[in-house]
């Protein structure tokens, strides 16, 4: 057999002789409809790489973006590797600390940014070494404009066939304590998760699909779907920066969205405004709505089928993972099983993927698949991240060539996991991580506080928020606002503990750790505000 190079490259040739027509639809800032096809996307694509080789990038050197999910940055997808370099996707909620460090990290040197996250860029460019800017929209002072670029290049010259094991795109995770680090996608990883994703007991992507990620484009690439979309021909419907749930239910009404993916936190919104309206919009046309990101509850897989006939389907990953890995589509063992056993099963994680292995390990042995025995969860396969950038996070790579993912699961007998805790001391809101440390590090720097503990608390809305359990420096008793706006100071608004609970002392751990297991104990129950 041939050695034929998995590539990018291979996917956008193919896309750009068979799918040409494919429509790629965006929502603009304004609310208005974009349309525009594969076709014209590709050579925008090859034009905007051009561009970037006129600004001095040469291959290897790593492109940033900050981006809300617009044709532009999908060009930006498909353009920067065109020009050899690694498409590097930054996440506009992150605080500007963390922006900082993962530019500076990554070794950015130009970055693709949308006129409305210019203020986000400005609160961290003093602090690294970008040298171009480059501006989707009105461009200031020594930046350049977008469209100015990709009118001024011709096309990048066809670079050599790249090796299917050199880079990509990367993306950074805070998925365990400590500074954000760094992942790696390889084409061949890219290629293999895209034509994985697009079988029928992954997501079922094919040509007359029509897929919206809502699932942002710089979280693990939104899920991979722009690839797989543009292998298969879907129809790829972009929703800008409106993610509000009348703004998504108006996007698949109107363009006859057939899957829709996301977090969560956006299809309890979206249940709300349809059950608050249930004929305000027609979703006929939505056949699977995808979850993940974070725990999808029974109750939302089961009021989306039954109140609006909505199919979800549970899905599981990391940004280590590319980020599909497991995914719970009902066995067929279950298929005459009662409703409520059904609900049961395909609101766990699911089963892995074609080509990924799952295991789950305690006191260094792998526990049996008895549904019950809990450990960590270790998954290997092709779109699996060997290491991160820099060699940081050494120890979640075990020396048999597994990665641990720091999630707690039980596995039943079918190999579908359950997620029932995690070891990584972080705070999933939204799908978006909130780190526990930074928070108490945060609060420890206020005048009054001598101590401090920060827990996830369930919550109905956000999945989990989080409470600080504060000791209170001798004499003082901190208020709630002013906790609040010292921490203001150094984190983004919607990082900020809804609760402030004072106590007398923070249980310990015989090696002096907080013990949050006793203060999860103590607060659980009580939810965040
Ligand atoms: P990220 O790298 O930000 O995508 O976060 C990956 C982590 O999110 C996983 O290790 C889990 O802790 C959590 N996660 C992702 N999907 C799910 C899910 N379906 N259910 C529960 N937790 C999830």
């Amino acid at each position: 057999m041939m050695e034929y190079p998995l590539t990018l490259q291979a996917l956008l040739r193919r896309a750009a002789a068979l799918h040409a027509d494919g429509q790629v639809v965006g929502r603009r800032p304004d609310g208005a409809i974009e349309r525009s096809s594969y076709g014209e996307v590709i050579a925008r694509a090859r034009r905007l790489a051009g561009g970037l080789l006129t600004l001095g990038v040469v291959p290897g050197d790593r492109v940033a973006t900050l981006c809300w999910s617009h044709r532009e940055h999908l060009e930006a997808f498909f353009g920067a590797p065109l020009s050899g370099a690694v498409l590097h996707t930054l996440n506009p909620r992150l605080s500007t600390d963390d922006l900082a460090y993962i530019v500076r990290d990554a070794g950015d040197r130009v970055v693709i940014v949308d006129e409305s996250l210019l203020d986000v860029l400005a609160g961290f460019r003093d602090r690294v070494d970008l040298e171009r800017i480059v501006v989707v929209g009105r461009p200031e002072s020594g930046q350049e404009a977008y469209e100015d670029l990709i009118a001024g290049a011709g096309e990048a010259p066809a670079l050599e066939e790249p090796d299917e094991l050199a880079a990509v795109a990367m993306c950074y995770t805070s998925g365990t304590t400590g500074r954000p680090k760094g992942v790696v996608y390889s084409h061949r990883s890219l290629v293999l998760h895209s034509l994985m994703s697009a079988t029928v007991d992954a997501l079922a992507v094919g040509e007359e699909d029509r897929v919206l990620p809502v699932a942002p484009m710089f979280h693990a690439n939104a899920w991979g779907l722009p690839y797989t979309a543009a292998l298969t021909g879907a129809a790829l419907v972009l929703p800008g920066s409106r993610l509000d749930p009348e703004s998504l239910l108006e996007l698949i009404e109107g363009e006859r969205v057939t899957i829709a993916a996301g977090v969560p936190t956006v299809w309890l919104a979206v249940l709300e405004a349809l059950d608050a309206d249930p004929q305000r919009w027609d979703v006929s046309s939505l056949r699977t709505v995808l979850i993940g990101g974070a725990a999808a509850p029974p109750a939302l897989i089961d009021a989306l089928e039954r109140r609006h006939g909505l199919h979800a389907v549970h899905s599981w990953g990391m940004t280590e993972t590319a980020p599909v890995a497991a995914i719970s589509r009902l066995p067929q063992r279950f298929s005459e099983a009662p409703a409520k056993r059904r609900l049961a099963q395909r609101a766990r994680q699911g089963r892995p993927v074609g080509l990924i292995e799952l295991r789950a390990r305690a006191d260094e042995r792998e526990v049996p698949w008895d549904g019950e025995t809990m450990g960590e969860l270790e998954v290997r396969g092709p779109w699996v991240a060997a290491s991160y950038h820099g060699g940081a996070g050494a120890e979640q790579f075990t020396g048999d060539g597994w990665f641990r993912t720091g999630d707690i699961v039980t596995i039943d007998g079918g190999g579908s996991i359950e997620i029932r805790d995690r070891t990584k001391d972080l705070i999933k809101s939204g799908g978006e991580w909130i780190s526990s440390v930074a928070l108490e590090s945060a609060l420890m720097g206020h005048p009054e506080v001598a101590e401090a503990a920060v827990i996830a608390m369930a919550d109905e809305r956000w999945g989990e928020r989080p409470l600080a359990v504060i000791v209170a420096r001798k004499g003082c008793r901190p208020s709630e606002e002013s906790l609040r706006a010292h921490l203001a100071t150094q984190l983004p608004r919607w990082c900020l503990p809804d609760r402030y609970e004072l106590v007398e002392a923070i249980p310990r751990t015989a090696a002096g750790k907080f013990l949050k297991s006793a203060l999860r104990e103590r607060f659980a129950g009580t939810g965040s505000r």
